[in-house]
């Protein structure tokens, strides 16, 4: 079958790859209808995140149909639409049972191989999925491929970014990186009943998106950032941050523009060594500092109902759909063509 595999820095290419067969009785495998290209996935591809084998399928985000199941599944069946989190997990464990199943003891990243061990990615025609029943949720019939595509992370973790912000109709906010992720966190924000909500970026069109979810934009290349927030709150500072970029300036900026008490609620994929802030900083702040990747299986449970009742408009995100054969292209669009593109999907 036709994959995206990582090859070096900057370089993916489409390879073919042997279609993956049952390994272990709970495995599921899914043919892929819809999969997606994340921020997180650039982060292999720049090499900011290392250790990645040559060779590796790409990508962590998919929905699709279930193809086979192993002896043991009971939750499934061949043909059955699923949307499926971007990590495994086993359902069982302390983590899992604390709802933490992106931390879940058993559980693996898809796109993910290291010295041989870890899960293929989902830029692909077909997916093994390990732990099927507890990882895999249906998908609706009611719900587009696109919806389940964008359910699989950059919703859900949109969603738990707000949820970290602690929302609350008075408060004054302020998102960080308007990209695909941000976006879901202004669109939560904006349902969790966001009054005064702020979007950060430099890139026009990003920010007109956040205008028409419903944020005020600002440009810090050309608008003092830190001045607006402080004009708006008099002086205090915002309530909460919600960092959706990932970097070491935007939770510089983050921690900048809030007031003491706030919370930084950061979703952003962190790739590098320290803090822009100090311990002394972070005390006399009284920061409350929230961080993490997104217990997506958590999540889904709570917002397909959202997304059904159209409480939840998620498809405005995607500018491009492409073929999976036009990989090499995808991805050098979703880097370079900021101004034009936002979720990029790959359809097998
Ligand atoms: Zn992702
Ligand atoms: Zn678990």
């Amino acid at each position: 079958m036709k994959a995206i595999t990582f090859q070096g820095i900057r370089k993916v290419s489409i390879s073919d790859v042997p279609e993956p067969g049952i390994e272990s009785p709970g495995d599921i495998i899914v043919k892929v209808e819809s999969a997606a290209i994340c921020g997180s996935d650039l982060h292999v591809y720049h090499g900011r995140e290392t250790g990645i084998d040559i060779g590796t399928t790409m990508g962590h985000e998919f929905t699709g149909i279930v193809a086979e199941v192993g002896s043991e599944v009971q939750n499934f069946k061949v043909g059955d639409r699923i949307v499926s989190p971007f990590t495994t997990n086993c359902g069982t464990c302390f983590y899992c049972k604390k709802g933490l199943t992106a931390r879940c003891e058993k559980g693996n990243l898809f796109g993910w191989v290291s010295k041989g061990k870890g899960l293929l990615g989902v830029h692909a025609e077909y997916v093994r999925v390990p732990m099927g029943d507890s990882t895999l949720v249906s998908l609706p019939d009611d719900l587009s491929w696109e919806q389940g595509n964008l359910l699989a992370d950059i919703c859900c973790t949109g969603f738990f970014c707000a949820e970290m912000a602690e929302i609350e109709p008075e408060g004054i906010y302020a998102v960080i990186g308007c990209g695909p992720v941000g976006q879901m966190a202004i669109k939560a924000a904006k349902y969790l009943g966001a009054e005064k909500l702020y979007a950060i970026d430099s890139i026009p069109f990003r920010l007109e998106m956040a205008e028409r979810n419903g944020a005020l934009p600002l440009n810090f290349e050309n608008q003092d950032v830190l001045d607006e927030i402080q004009n708006v709150t008099h002086g205090k500072g915002a309530d909460a941050v919600l960092e959706a970029a990932g970097g070491y300036e935007p939770m510089k900026t983050a921690f900048r523009l809030l007031r003491p008490g706030g919370i930084l609620a950061s979703a952003g994929v962190q790739a590098y060594e320290q803090f822009p802030f100090s311990p002394p900083d972070i005390y006399d702040k009284n920061l409350i500092l929230k961080a993490g990747r997104c217990s997506v299986r958590q999540y889904l449970d709570k917002l397909i109902p959202l997304v059904q009742k159209g409480e939840l408009q998620i498809t405005d995100v995607i500018t491009h759909a492409m073929a999976l054969k036009e990989g090499v292209e995808a991805y050098r669009l979703f880097d370079k063509e900021k101004n034009v593109a936002m979720k990029v999907l790959l359809k097998p």
